[in-house]
C-alpha cells in the first residue's frame, strides 16, 4: 500500500488570476524546507499539495516540517487507492486497522470531486461505513461524536483514505516571498519572536536586528537571541540576523540624560538605526512587540515618542493583545522556553527606577541632543555583525 501527504492550502484560495504564482511560491518554500531531509516528488491540485515518493521512515520529519510553512492549513498522511468501492474498502482496511479494532465511536466522511465515480459522497459513506461497521466488531457508528472520523477523498487520479484526527494543522497565512521584507527589532524576551512570527506569517520575509551590549549582556544572552532566530527560521527558511553593538550609546545615555528618560532615549536610537539597517536590506517596515500598557514604554504616548523618529511603518502585531495571549503563542511556535532563559537583555541592565510614563516628543528632543546621535549612530552601524540564521 502506498502512503502519500496531502496538505490544504488555505487563503490562496482566494486569489483570482494570481493563484498559480502564490501556488508557485508555496511549491518553492516546501521543496527548501524539505531538500535536507529526504527525496520526493511534490505537485499541487485542487488546492491540495501531494507530496509523494519518499523514505517511509522521513514520513513524520516531512509532516513535522511542513506543519511550519506558511500558506498550508493542515497536513495529513494519507493510503492511495484505486477508486474503486471495492479498493477503496481494502485500502481502509489494511490501512486503518489497528485504529479500528479497538472499541471506539466512528463516522465516514467521504469527498467526490471526480464526478464520475459512481456513487456520490453520501452512497459512499454509508457504503464505507456498513463495511467497517461489519469488518471491526469493536467500532459502532456515531454520525453526531465521532471518535474517529474515516476520510475518504475521491480524486483526479486516485482516492486517499485516512483518520481525520490524525491530521496536523498547518499555520496558515501567506506564503514566505509573497509579502516583501520587513525587519524585526528582536530581543531575547517573549514578545518579540511572536511579533516576527506573525509579521512572516502574512508571507513577509523578515530579517532581524538584535542591540547587545556586551560587556554587559554576556555571551549567553546572544547565543538566546541566535537559538530565537533559529527557532523563526524554521518557519521562514533563513533569517539574517544583525547584531548591533550597544554599549557605548547605552553609557552615553546613561551619563548625559535624565534616568526617567533612558529607556525612550535607548528605543528611539534602536529604531533609527534598524530603520538604516532596514532601507539597506530592502525592507519595507519594522517590526516589533510592544501591546499598549505592558510597561512604561509602551504607554501611547511613550510609543508616540518612540515612533516619531522613522519614517517607515512599524508594525506592532502584538499591540492588542494580553500577557497570557502571547504566552500561549510563544508556546505554540516554540519559542517560549528560549525566551524565559534567564540572560539578561541590553534593556534589562540599564533600566531607571522610576521611568517617565507620560513623556511628550519635545521634552526627550531636548534632553537627547545633548548626545552626538549622528557619530554614535554611524559607530554602531560599523561595528555590526551579521550572522545568517537557518533552522537546525
Ligand atoms: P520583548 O519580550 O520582545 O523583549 P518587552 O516587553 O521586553 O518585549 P521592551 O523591552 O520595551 O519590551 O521592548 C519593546 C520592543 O523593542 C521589543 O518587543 C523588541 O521589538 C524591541 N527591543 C527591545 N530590546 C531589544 C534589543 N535588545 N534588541 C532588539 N530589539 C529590542
Ligand atoms: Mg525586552
Amino acid at each position: 500500500m502506498k502512503e502519500i501527504i496531502l496538505a490544504k492550502y488555505g487563503e490562496i484560495i482566494l486569489k483570482g488570476g494570481n493563484r498559480p504564482k502564490f501556488e508557485r511560491m508555496l511549491i518553492d518554500n516546501i521543496k527548501n524546507a524539505l531538500k535536507n531531509v529526504a527525496d520526493f516528488k511534490i505537485s499541487i491540485r485542487q488546492a491540495t499539495v501531494y507530496v509523494e515518493e519518499f523514505d517511509e521512515d522521513k514520513t513524520d520529519i516531512i509532516v513535522e516540517r511542513m506543519s511550519k510553512i506558511f500558506g498550508l492549513v493542515s497536513v495529513t498522511r494519507a493510503a492511495v487507492s484505486e477508486k474503486t468501492v471495492e479498493a477503496i474498502e481494502e485500502t481502509a482496511f489494511h490501512y486503518l486497522g489497528k485504529d479500528l479494532e479497538k472499541p471506539a465511536r466512528f463516522k465516514v466522511e467521504a469527498k467526490r470531486s471526480d464526478k464520475t465515480f459512481p456513487l456520490n459522497s453520501l452512497q459512499l459513506c454509508i457504503e464505507l461505513g456498513g463495511w467497517l461497521d461489519d469488518k471491526f466488531p469493536n467500532i459502532v457508528c456515531d454520525v453526531h461524536n465521532p471518535e474517529i472520523t474515516v476520510k475518504v477523498e475521491v480524486r483526479d487520479v486516485a482516492a486517499y483514505v485516512y483518520i481525520d484526527e490524525k491530521k496536523v494543522r498547518g499555520q496558515g497565512g501567506m506564503p514566505i516571498g509573497s509579502g516583501s521584507k520587513a525587519t524585526l527589532l528582536l530581543s531575547g524576551g517573549i514578545d518579540s519572536p511572536v511579533a516576527g512570527h506573525m509579521i512572516s506569517k502574512r508571507g513577509v520575509t523578515v530579517d532581524a536586528v538584535n542591540f547587545f551590549s556586551f560587556p554587559y549582556t554576556s555571551d549567553r544572552a546572544k547565543e538566546k537571541v541566535i537559538s530565537l532566530a533559529k527557532i523563526l527560521a524554521q518557519y521562514t527558511s533563513k533569517i539574517n540576523l544583525y547584531i548591533v553593538p550597544f554599549t557605548e550609546i547605552q553609557l552615553q545615555i546613561r551619563d548625559n540624560c535624565p534616568e526617567e528618560h533612558m529607556t525612550l532615549i535607548m528605543r528611539r536610537f534602536m529604531m533609527r538605526i534598524t530603520e538604516k539597517i532596514a532601507r539597506r536590506n530592502g525592507s519595507k517596515a519594522l517590526i516589533t512587540g510592544e501591546c499598549v500598557g505592558q510597561v512604561a514604554s509602551q504607554t501611547l504616548s511613550a510609543l508616540d515618542v518612540t515612533n516619531a523618529v522613522i519614517d517607515m511603518p512599524v508594525l506592532q502585531p502584538l499591540i492588542g493583545m494580553d500577557k497570557i495571549e502571547v504566552i500561549r503563542r510563544a508556546e505554540e511556535i516554540g519559542t517560549y522556553e528560549t525566551s524565559i532563559l534567564p540572560y539578561e537583555d541590553c534593556c534589562t541592565v540599564f533600566t531607571p527606577k522610576h521611568p517617565t510614563i507620560n513623556p511628550k516628543r519635545s521634552s526627550i528632543e531636548r534632553t537627547e541632543s545633548v548626545l552626538d546621535i549622528e557619530r554614535l549612530e554611524e559607530e554602531a552601524l560599523a561595528g555590526i555583525e551579521i550572522i545568517e540564521v537557518y533552522p537546525d
